[in-house]
């Protein structure tokens, strides 16, 4: 059953009363006498009267309809306000990660650009001390690893 259907369904049926059995009478409802035919519970009932009871179930199906339809109102408005609050967070959050994706390959241009100081020698051009040795062992060392990274070595005195 589609919402159409739900609602055609929902709607109250005008009851079905035998007219061509009326017989003049006191209207039980409104107290003229009248056309009359007998209600459900033997009370005796005029046109007049069964058109205000059929024109009140309707009223009653409307008024519940509109309360029905006010509530769902209230219901998107609330859900678009919820989702607009999501989609400034989620685009905060892309900005955020945009942001960092440019920081990040901004990073990876700028190659990092190391000063080293130079080899160590003695005054005679020889090398003598396990001090210079070791460092111009791990400068070597150092110079290829930044090198390899991609970074830029300039050499000191
Ligand atoms: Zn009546």
């Amino acid at each position: 059953m589609n919402s159409l259907e739900a609602l055609t369904a929902s709607m109250p049926k005008r009851i079905v009363r035998n007219w061509q059995a009326s017989v003049m009478r006191t209207c039980d409802f409104c107290g003229h006498h009248k056309g009359t035919v007998l209600n459900g519970d033997n009370s005796s009932i005029c046109a007049s009267c069964c058109d205000a009871e059929n024109y009140g179930n309707l009223q009653c199906a409307l008024e519940e309809a509109l309360e029905r339809n006010a509530a769902l109102i209230a219901a998107l408005e609330q859900a678009q306000q919820e989702r607009k609050v999501q989609l400034e967070t989620i685009a905060s959050v892309t900005g955020l990660w945009n942001e960092q994706r440019n920081r990040i390959a901004e990073l990876k241009t700028n190659k990092p650009c190391v000063k080293l100081p130079g080899e160590r020698f003695d005054e005679d051009g020889s090398i003598t001390s396990d001090f210079d040795r070791g460092w111009n062992h791990y400068r070597e060392d150092a110079m290829k690893a930044i090198r390899s990274a991609g970074g830029t070595v300039i050499e000191g005195e």
